[in-house]
């Protein structure tokens, strides 16, 4: 080895390891399934580096992973032929977390342990679980394309610093070898470790493989290897041949998810355009999914080779929630991001890709409403942006939207707009509703008042999008919405002649009232009208029908508008 030097890690990641040598996980085996992942990621890497040069594969034939494992010396070893790292590139990628947000995740940690863990989980520390089960990791690699000569020997025992050193290294690719603690010997068994293979990265697209315990006379012959996993990208198989668990498996790695998918559609499509997608709809909003920069978009493969993460063309940001991989077969393996930016055959998929998200939704909220409720709360926000965003898809888009109303009592948003059209009384032609600060402040509205007495449902609306959302949301289902606090409000048909003619009247007789009423207030109000929307409170402040709601003038107010 030469030129040695000693490193300290990003105070971000000295956190993190902390977490980690603690033990947050529950579950120790899943570092085998981070290093794994990064063998395939790095494998996936060099495959598209390749095709633009050819010589990176240095002529070796298949890529694989493979994984040994030493009793006596107490390691486990994880081993690929893929990428590898430079120098330089150990140095930055194992020694800090390049993921923006990270601070703001570190944040968040509670300090209680199963809380974190979960945390962790979805922020994906990929690499660094190596310290949930070794006091010592020592990383050999060799960037593909460079001379033997640029080896790099990275260690570290995972308490603030690493060591660097530039080494000789014939092969390509990395090896990890984990020093285990004391009381985790035991995941150097090739029983023990084909298990969690299994579990874990059965779906990994190329083979991984575990070296084959010699026996007798064999023994001290050259290593013999075995492939455990099935090496078939999930996506190629065809649907009837998953299982469920392998679907699931697939979304934790896809993902950087520790917690299972509600959802998913996978589907070939053939004819004109030629492409596989497999989707999922995630059980839990990641912890930046307001962040403008946050992972989004989909894995983007082009027959079969890796192209890009987050390829974010594939479907509109109302549905960034949405992950997912994409194969094509009519994209050129010479895209780059420049290229994917626009073009008919990435149109069309987007359309197809938004559809099928939408279908899945549908899906998900017809056979199983509990999981469906449970997607509203975590992404409902993020969906209602959609009506604004995909105008043609609005119709399917509010369909799939969940609101309080009168009916329910504790505010929940569970009315779908299909449930208030079930319950539309009988002349009713108009779908009501009313914004506001919260529940409590709207739910006893005076507005209200007329409804109740006539038992019209109305949809209450507390949410800070609804306002906005409600612009783009004017009809559904050939009904118009009716915000019931704005202007005059005529209930056609829902009135009958007698009432009418009773308001009428009344109008007429409280002409002089009104007339007071005016001049007392003068300028402070627009109009003053005698109402027919009250029954018990003796007046209300209505908004005139195209002058600004409630909500959007405190928005405008606090951005100081
Ligand atoms: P992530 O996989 O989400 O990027 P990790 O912590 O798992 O985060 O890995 C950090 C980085 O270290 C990777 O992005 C990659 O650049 C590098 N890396 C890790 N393992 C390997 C490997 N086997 N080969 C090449 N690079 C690797
Ligand atoms: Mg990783």
């Amino acid at each position: 080895e030469s030129q040695p030097q000693t490193l300290g890690f990003q105070t971000e990641v000295k956190q993190l390891l902390q977490l980690m040598i603690h033990s947050l996980y529950s579950n120790k085996e899943i570092f085998l399934r981070e290093l794994v992942s990064n063998a395939a990621d790095a494998a996936d890497k060099l495959r598209f580096e390749s095709l633009v040069r050819p010589e990176l594969l240095e002529g070796a034939g298949e890529l694989r992973i493979r994984v040994d494992y030493d009793a006596a010396a107490r390691t486990v070893s994880i081993e690929d032929n893929g990428i590898g790292m430079s120098r330089e590139e150990a140095v930055a990628h194992l020694g800090t977390i390049a993921k923006s947000g990270t601070a703001d995740f570190l944040a968040h940690l509670s300090g209680d342990q199963k809380k974190d863990a979960h945390l962790i989980g979805q922020f994906g520390v990929g690499f660094y679980s190596a310290f949930i089960v070794a006091d010592q990791v020592d990383v050999y690699s060799r960037r593909a394309g460079l001379p033997a000569s640029e080896g790099v020997h990275w260690s570290s025992r995972g308490e603030g610093e690493f060591n660097v050193a530039t080494i000789e290294r014939a092969e390509r690719g990395t090896r990890i070898v984990l020093h285990l603690k004391d009381g985790e010997e035991g995941y150097a068994d090739a029983w023990r470790l084909r298990g969690i293979i299994k579990k874990y990265s059965d779906h990994i697209a190329l083979p991984v493989e575990l070296r084959k315990e010699a026996e007798g006379e064999d023994a001290g012959a050259e290593a013999q290897w075995e492939a455990v996993n099935r090496a078939s990208a999930l996506w190629t198989r065809p649907r009837g041949e998953v299982k469920d668990a392998e679907y699931q498996e697939f979304y934790k790695h896809l993902a950087h998810d520790h917690a299972d998918p509600l959802a998913w559609s996978h589907n070939k499509v053939e004819g004109k355009l030629e492409y596989t997608s497999l989707l999922y709809v995630p059980g839990r909003a990641p912890y930046d999914l307001y962040h403008r920069d946050a992972a989004k978009g989909l894995k983007l493969y082009v027959q079969r080779v890796f192209i890009m993460d987050q390829a974010e063309q594939f479907l509109p940001l109302y549905l960034r929630f949405i992950k997912g991989v994409v194969d094509s077969g009519d994209l050129s393996l010479n895209v780059s991001r420049e290229i994917l930016q626009a073009g008919p055959v990435i149109d069309s998929m987007k359309a197809a890709l938004t559809r099928r998200s939408l279908d899945m939704l549908e899906k998900l909220a017809k056979d199983k409403p509990q999981d469906y409720a449970a997607f509203w709360k975590q992404f409902g926000q993020v969906l209602k942006e959609g009506p604004a965003e995909d105008y043609g898809n609005r119709e399917k888009i509010a369909g799939l939207l969940r609101f309080a109303s009168t009916h329910g009592t504790d505010g929940a948003q569970d009315v779908a707009l299909a449930d208030y059209i079930a319950r539309l009384r009988e002349g009713q032609d108009k779908l009501y509703y009313l914004t506001g600060e919260s529940h409590a402040q709207i739910k006893d509205s005076p507005h209200l008042e007329v409804f109740r007495k006539k038992g019209i449902e109305v949809l209450l609306m507390t949410d800070r999008i609804d306002e906005w959302l409600m612009g783009y949301l004017t009809e559904f289902d050939g009904k118009s919405f009716v915000d019931i606090a704005r202007g005059d409000l005529d209930l056609g048909a829902l009135d009958s002649a007698e009432e009418k003619q009773a308001q009428e009247q009344a109008a007429q007789e409280k002409q002089a009232l009104v007339e007071r009423i005016k001049q007392a207030l003068g300028e402070e109000v627009a109009e003053v009208r005698v109402s027919q929307r009250l029954t018990d409170s003796p007046a209300i402040l209505a908004i005139g029908r195209d002058d600004l709601g409630l909500q959007m003038r405190q928005i405008l107010e606090v951005s100081g508008q």
